[in-house]
């Protein structure tokens, strides 16, 4: 799903309410050091050639006018969400944006929560950690437990090693939402897949655990979801440990 934006919606969501999405990426085209076999955007090589990055600027006046605009029509906002079509914290302006995005944010819906979807690559970039702990919630990928998992489900664009991103998730002191997708697929989410994963949860010791499925057409064919329940099965000993976890079917 392509989104020709910089800020759209707002869409309703049962988790979120009414959310307002903010698109860090070209218009035309795909961005992220990832190339994740399930991505929604499909794969980096058939993304349209857009490079162009909305610069702070341009995301401040849109989501003003945007902002101005649910106002005056009386439409709630009870999330901000940056999630689009890439890694937003590719964006070389994301720190200041996301400072500019949470004074808009005071001055026009103040209960509204500010989220970023990030896939967890950049927390060691110039201001990144710091403008993730200033959101109300830092959402982070974490879908292997392995370099060899990852190079099968993620496909990194470079280098890419657990080991570090764990480190610096550790960070966060369990400050974060940890994100993670379920699918069935040739090599992965075994058993042993699972029991890898739970041990980094128990490491980075995440407020909340999502887990989630494939819903939409992937890139890479042959892939299977799992259900609600079946996803329960699978983290059932976190659930029991104590660890709050939203599952998504
Ligand atoms: S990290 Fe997100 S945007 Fe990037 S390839 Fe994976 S699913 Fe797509």
């Amino acid at each position: 799903m392509m989104r020709e934006t910089t800020v759209f919606g707002p869409i309703f969501s049962r988790r979120l309410g009414s959310s307002l999405g903010i698109n860090l990426l070209p218009q035309r085209g795909k961005l992220c050091n990832f190339d994740c076999v399930y991505c929604e955007c499909g794969w980096n090589k058939d993304g349209r050639e857009d490079h162009t990055l909305p610069t702070a600027e341009d995301v401040r006046m849109a989501l003003q006018s945007k902002l101005e605009a649910c106002i005056a029509a009386g439409t709630p906002i009870d999330s901000i969400t940056f999630s689009g079509d890439g890694e937003p914290t590719l964006n070389p302006a994301f720190p200041e944006i996301i400072d500019l995005c949470l004074k808009l944010r005071d001055r026009y819906y103040p209960a509204a929560k500010v989220s970023v979807l990030s896939n967890a690559t950049r927390i060691s970039a110039p201001g990144v950690f710091e403008a993730l702990c200033r959101v109300d919630n830092a959402i982070l990928k974490l879908d292997a437990a392995t370099d060899e998992q990852a190079a099968l489900v993620n496909r990194p664009v470079g280098s890419y090693h657990v080991e570090e991103i764990v480190r610096q998730l550790k960070r966060f002191n369990g400050n974060f939402v940890l994100q993670t997708l379920f699918l069935r697929g040739p090599g992965w989410a075994t058993e042993d897949w699972v029991s890898a994963w739970m041990d980094r949860v128990r490491e980075l010791k995440p407020r909340e655990v999502m887990v989630y499925t494939i819903d939409r057409e992937t890139p890479l064919s042959g892939l299977g979801k799992y259900t609600e329940g079946e996803m329960r099965a699978l983290v059932q000993p976190l659930i029991d440990e104590g660890y709050v976890i939203q599952i998504k079917g």
